[in-house]
């Protein structure tokens, strides 16, 4: 792939949604300030406060105030969601390369000096691996056969899309912001836009303080984000099957016709197994109505999050660069 010209990256924005983290906070706002500090670039840090019931709002709120810290608070009215609330960060962001980070620390903050570097390499995303992912064994299975899904659609060779400490470029996030979903999964979601991706290994550490906030329920949630973000095949199935079930269906009466023809009507069970026949022709039929529906909905979908059909990169042409030099 060609390389394009790379960008150079003037400002970090630090993006972290923080839900009942109060135990964190401070020492989440000190490392990632001074990781933040060790980088050539200006950076500001914003954290959206996702409807806590604990202090985080207070928290986030005094460190604000600080005019050393480079701190934006964002408060949400009620609890949203992590990617929610990640969204809401990227509205306020005006860096060149932005960062998400969990808040509850484990993902070190002193791994960002690192995103950044790669980022200047001229990636567009650049994901992170866990080494030694500190989570249960089913939440580990878990991820790896979603994560193998994605890597099958997207065509994306990233192997982790579970860890949120990632860098995304200007352009990936303006797209982002310009899809008009209400469910998204932000890694995905940011892969289908960028050209050039990369991961690097970083540390994960075990939850210091506090739970985790996915609960099977929200897992099971997030996964169907996960699905219908990226794809409307399972609705396409429907037909699929559909057509697998009517056509075995025909072929089973052809079957038993002959075999009456051969046989003789003892054989044939006085007719229940050509009602069986028919009635498998007829599933069949409905479920290749229900994929068509599916194949509607399917279109109705794709328009109603109405994602941009494509970004330009730049336009080249020698007029605009003459009238741009006239202009000086
Ligand atoms: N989070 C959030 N809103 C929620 C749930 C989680 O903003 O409704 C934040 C949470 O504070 C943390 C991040 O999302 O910063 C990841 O959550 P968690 O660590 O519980 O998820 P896990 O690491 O177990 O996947
Ligand atoms: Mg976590």
């Amino acid at each position: 792939m060609p390389v394009l010209e790379i960008q150079p990256i003037k400002k970090v924005s630090v993006v972290i949604p923080v839900y009942n983290e109060q135990a964190s906070l401070p020492a989440l706002i000190e490392r990632t300030s001074d990781a933040c500090k060790t980088l050539s670039q200006s950076y500001e840090i914003i954290l959206v406060d996702d409807g806590s019931s604990d202090d985080s709002s207070s928290l986030l709120t005094a460190a604000a105030k600080k005019e050393d810290l480079y701190v934006t608070a964002i408060l949400l009215n009620r609890n949203y969601g992590q990617h929610s609330a990640i969204m809401a960060g990227f509205n306020h962001a005006s860096g060149d390369l932005i960062i998400t980070l969990d808040a509850d620390l484990q993902n070190p903050p002193e791994e960002i000096p690192r995103l950044v570097q790669t980022a200047e390499e001229g990636y567009d995303v650049v994901g992170t691996i866990r080494s030694h992912r500190k989570d249960s064994f089913f939440r580990k299975t878990a991820s790896k056969s979603i994560n193998l899904m994605i890597q099958r659609t997207t065509g994306k060779k990233m192997k982790d899309y579970g860890c949120m400490l990632r860098a995304y470029r200007r352009h990936i996030i303006d797209a982002i912001l310009n899809c008009h979903e209400r469910s998204t999964f932000i890694p995905v979601l940011a892969n289908i836009f960028a050209r050039r991706t990369h991961e690097i290994l970083v540390q994960h550490a075990e939850r210091a303080f506090g739970e985790s906030k996915y609960g099977l329920i929200q897992l099971i949630n997030l996964m169907y984000d996960l699905i219908t973000c990226l794809t409307t095949t399972p609705l396409r199935l429907l037909s699929l099957i559909g057509s697998v079930i009517a056509l075995s269906g025909f072929a089973l009466a052809v079957l038993l016709v002959v075999l009456r023809l051969i046989f003789g009507s003892i054989w044939a069970g006085d007719g229940v197994f050509t009602l069986f026949a028919v009635l498998f022709m007829f599933i069949g039929a409905q479920f290749i109505g229900m994929g068509l529906l599916g194949e509607y909905i399917g279109r109705i979908y794709h328009d109603v999050r109405a994602r941009p059909r494509y970004f330009i990169y730049k336009v080249i042409s020698a007029q605009f660069v003459k009238s741009m030099q006239e202009e000086k």
